[in-house]
């Protein structure tokens, strides 16, 4: 997707949307759908990546009309901020067993996919029912993703995107829409 110029009316912020708060609830609202529908007849425990995905699990599971379960994972990543190491280590465990669950894994943004092989595996020894994955953005695929995202938001460029729950430096998760943070505006927090 390109940054749309008539979304910039729609903040006060020097950045430009790449993805519009429309647009935004919108996909929710059909990836929420989608869910529904693929898991119709059963329960389901959402578990939520943090910290990016705080904000699109909030919204995703509005938008899916069957009982769910809610957790929350926190892992940190080695590396540089803006680049995953793919080395991960547990900051904060599930709170309950997903054994026999059928279980949704609610990422806020896939690049390398690293992460998500790290956790998918780490999940898969917890033998649960099924396991899939719901991610808000994809980034341009640079290698074959191990787990396959079902329910994927946008496709994007590979750009540093923040906003809807990304950070850059711990800022701009509050902001309502997805933008490029691109290296001038990186100076600029405010
Ligand atoms: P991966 O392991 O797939 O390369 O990276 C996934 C994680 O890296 C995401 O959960 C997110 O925390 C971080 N990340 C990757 N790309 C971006 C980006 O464009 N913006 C932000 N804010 N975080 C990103």
């Amino acid at each position: 997707m390109s940054p749309q110029k008539s979304d910039m009316s729609e903040n006060n912020s020097h950045l430009p949307a790449l993805i519009s708060r429309s647009q935004i609830e919108t996909r929710v609202t059909e990836i929420g759908r989608e869910i529904t529908d693929h898991f119709a007849g059963k329960e389901l425990t959402v578990i939520g990546l943090l910290k990016g995905c705080f904000i699109f699990m909030a919204d995703l599971v509005r938008a899916i009309h069957l009982p769910v379960h809610i957790d929350f994972m926190e892992i940190s990543s080695y590396g540089d901020a803006q680049q995953s190491s793919g080395i991960i280590k547990i900051v904060k465990d599930l709170r309950h067993s997903i054994e026999d669950r059928h279980v949704l894994l609610v990422e806020d943004i896939v690049d390398t996919g690293l992460t998500l092989n790290h956790v998918m595996e780490l999940l898969e020894t917890r033998r649960p029912a099924s396991l899939h994955i719901a991610a808000l953005l994809v980034k341009e695929v640079k290698q074959e993703l191990r787990y396959p995202v079902e329910f994927r938001g946008f496709d994007i460029e590979d750009h540093f995107v923040v906003g809807y729950g990304l950070d850059y430096r711990g800022y701009y998760r509050n902001l309502n829409y997805v933008a490029i943070v691109e290296a001038e505006s990186q100076m600029k927090l405010f």
